[in-house]
């Protein structure tokens, strides 16, 4: 496979866009309404669009009174999150956004002669690590029912095998792989092989037996690693702050890779407050499934597809090519994600807030759509 850059920067949704200047000391409260008047809508990259917890943007101003200061070790941090899981610090891997420990652990485990397991379509950054590193990826088209297909995925397994990824809910399909499924292809799975749970969507599943975090429910399986970020649901992906939760040997083993103070002062104590604020969190997630439920009730009147979102982004299948319609979009001030390899009829559309979302459909209304009744 050929995963190339741009493709890749597209699939993340990184489109240019131009933000506005403003003073480095005034940080405006995200959740206040309107604040991005003028600006396109961004429904390309899954972020909060409710900004994170006040408590977050307290701490972030505070820590701007030390800026001069290099960070403290990131000691606090891994015993708040340890604490925040019930495990032990040892454990926790903390990086630049879940992107940098998802390269701590490209650089670990993927070199030339290894090869990389990954599905299609997926979140696909760690394939393009271990493309830059010349590593072989195997890519393995997900199930119909959009989960991993797990016992494929198993049969491509051997002794060249250095790493497996698994992200669950899925990006760009927002779907789940049972929980029964995963746990079984850990039994079956030759030792040695680290898989990667990437868990960043987590806290947007609705509540089902088929799903449970490897974190609040680990596997006793000393090659899982699972990541989260603050950059979804806690609404601080500028920042760039992620970690992941490991056995203490395979996090040892990471946190070797990680950059020295590469993770900002301000990240730090923006993370410790985000964790301690249960009521954002509950907030932000209680919006985003009112909104999911609101823009796939939307999507069914239009006949226009959306999956079984977990997440807060939904696929959407369009009845022009994908290009047009984003160009569309685009025209009409709003950004939406496209572009994933593997997914390529596809938009993927963040859910925003309201006001956002209505927008949304008042554009898409204007495509001439052929199944429009
Ligand atoms: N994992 C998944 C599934 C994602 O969708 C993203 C970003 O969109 C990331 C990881 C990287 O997130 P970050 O580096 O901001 O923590």
């Amino acid at each position: 496979m050929n995963i190339q850059r741009r493709t890749l920067l597209l699939g993340i949704g990184t489109t240019a866009v131009t933000a506005a200047a403003s003073s480095p000391f005034t940080l405006p409260c995200l959740s206040e309404p309107g604040k991005e008047a003028g600006q396109p809508i961004r429904l390309d990259r899954n972020e909060n669009p409710y900004g994170p917890s006040p408590a977050a943007v307290a701490a972030m101003r505070e820590s701007l009174e030390n800026i001069n200061r290099y960070p403290e070790s990131l000691q606090s941090l891994r015993e708040k999150i340890a604490e925040h899981h019930r495990v032990k610090a040892e454990q926790i891997v903390v990086g630049c956004g879940s992107s940098e420990v998802l390269k701590m652990a490209a650089d670990a485990f993927l070199k030339p002669g290894k090869k990389l397991i990954i599905a299609r379509p997926t979140f696909p950054l760690l394939a393009f690590y271990a493309q830059e590193k010349s590593v072989e990826v195997v890519e393995v088209g997900l199930a119909s029912d959009r989960s991993h297909d797990l016992e494929a995925m198993l049969s491509r397994a051997d002794s060249a095998t250095g790493l497996v990824y698994i992200c669950n809910p899925n990006n760009p399909t927002g779907t789940l792989t049972p929980r029964g499924a995963i746990e079984q292809f850990l039994r079956r799975l030759p030792p040695g092989i680290p898989v990667i749970i990437d868990e960043a969507y987590h806290d947007y599943v609705t509540p089902t037996s088929s799903y449970a975090s490897f974190i609040d429910r680990p596997a006793g399986d000393s090659r899982t690693i699972v990541t989260r970020t603050f950059s979804k649901v806690y609404g601080l992906a500028g920042l760039r702050i992620g970690y992941a939760v490991a056995p203490p040997e395979m996090a040892h083993r990471l946190f070797a890779l990680h950059l020295q103070f590469g993770v900002n002062a301000i990240a730090i104590q923006a993370a410790m407050a985000a964790l301690g604020d249960a009521e954002h969190l509950r907030q932000s997630v209680q919006r985003n499934s009112d909104q999911r439920q609101e823009f796939l009730n939307q999507a069914d009147v239009r006949m226009a597809g959306g999956n079984n979102s977990q997440t807060n982004f939904v696929q959407l299948k369009p009845d022009h090519p994908v290009d047009e319609v984003v160009a569309h979009f685009r025209k009409n001030n709003i950004v939406l994600g496209f572009g994933f390899p593997g997914a390529d009829e596809f938009v993927r559309v963040s859910i925003g807030r309201p006001a956002e979302m209505k927008q949304f459909w008042r554009v898409w209304d204007m495509l001439p759509h052929k199944d429009m009744h």
